[in-house]
């Protein structure tokens, strides 16, 4: 999880919907605390717009709610394809293309696979053998089928599929902010849904913005390094840290391991990665990339990010940090790790 340093305290205080900090707010959204600081240019009106925004999206992309458009999508599943708005359809076809760019170990279908584990939820456990086989026949985004035609449908093939975009749709969001504020002209922000960060424009005074990345191992706030960035960017972390539960003396995270490679077994990505730090401009694509890397693990993720242009961090299991030159180089150490 990456915070905007400084940013922290007021959200861990936070017990209730809506915090209003010297020039930020947060709120319970998608899933997470969402947390906007306008600085100087915040206003009642503008912050609302943004949370708003948020809440509309969350009916379009949760996978936890009923009335959501995606939930219409799955119920459909092996039935008929379900119309979808130009939205929907655009993280869709976005989410296909980092599918098939990784091989699958970003996968939008992770749905039954995700519902089985319960990972986030009240009730997590490690699923029977039996029951992963079933829930893991039923992942695979190349059953998915989208078109534009009638106006925009989406389509699973077969009955019991389910989407989750829980790997992109906080990326959209941010990005969906950031073109709020570029259209109002602001020349500086803020934006973290939950560890999906965005730095938008320049600091007041030029300097390049600080950004916290997670210490995998401590509590949240405490950072294993500083990211020092010029510009609008996003900066966002997928790893075992952010939801997981602890069973049979192990964490049991919440990123799946899909791949072939893996022995597409169903469980918890093990690659000896705590974390995978993706910075992009565009923070949908640093968001299905942060989690198709840390599943495809080091070398492979490496390239996968270079090639879409990204820059990204690697925290490994034995307190090693590794990445692209450009990462490493706006990257300084703050805690207990090394750079080989
Ligand atoms: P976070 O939600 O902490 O920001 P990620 O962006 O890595 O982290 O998304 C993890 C979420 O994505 C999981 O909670 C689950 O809903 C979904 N997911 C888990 N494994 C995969 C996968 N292999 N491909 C796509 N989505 C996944
Ligand atoms: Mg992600």
């Amino acid at each position: 999880m990456v915070f905007a340093a400084l940013a922290l305290s007021i959200f861990l205080n936070s017990g209730c919907k809506k915090i209003a900090g010297p020039g930020a707010q947060a709120e319970y959204v998608l899933g997470t605390y969402c947390r906007i600081d306008l600085f100087e240019n915040g206003n009642g009106e503008l912050y609302n717009r943004l949370f708003s925004r948020l809440a509309e999206l969350d009916r379009l992309l949760s996978a936890n709610r009923d009335d959501s458009e995606l939930a219409q999508v799955n119920r459909n599943a092996g039935l008929e394809p379900a119309s979808v708005s130009p939205e929907l359809l655009a993280v869709l076809e976005r989410s296909l293309y980092f599918a098939e760019i990784s091989g699958g170990a970003f996968d939008p279908t992770v749905g039954p696979l995700v519902k089985l584990w319960g990972i986030g939820t009240e009730t997590p456990r490690i699923p029977p053998e039996e029951e992963i086989r079933v829930a893991l026949d039923l992942v695979n985004w190349r059953d998915l089928e989208i078109t534009r035609q009638n106006g925009g449908t989406a389509f699973l093939k077969r009955r019991g599929m389910a989407l989750d975009l829980g790997a992109i749709a906080k990326g959209y969001a941010a990005d969906e902010l950031a073109e709020i504020l570029r259209k109002a002209g602001i020349p500086r922000a803020i934006i973290d849904l939950g560890g999906n960060a965005y730095v938008w424009g320049t600091k007041n005074g030029g300097d390049p913005w600080s950004i916290g990345v997670q210490d995998p191992m401590q509590e949240r706030g405490n950072y294993a390094g500083i990211l020092k960035l010029g510009n609008s960017a996003s900066i966002v972390s997928s790893g075992i840290y952010e939801r997981y539960f602890t069973e049979n003396g192990r964490r049991w995270h919440h990123i799946m391991d899909l791949t072939e490679a893996g022995g597409r077994r169903g469980y918890p990505a093990e690659n000896g990665l705590f974390s995978t730090t993706v910075i992009l401009t565009s923070s949908m694509d640093a968001d299905a990339l942060s989690t198709a890397c840390f599943v495809l693990g080091y070398e492979k993720g490496l390239a996968l990010a270079r090639a879409n242009g990204a820059e990204i961090l690697f925290i490994f299991e034995d307190k090693t940090i590794r990445g692209s030159p450009g990462a490493l180089e706006a990257f300084s150490l703050t805690g207990d790790y090394r750079i080989p």
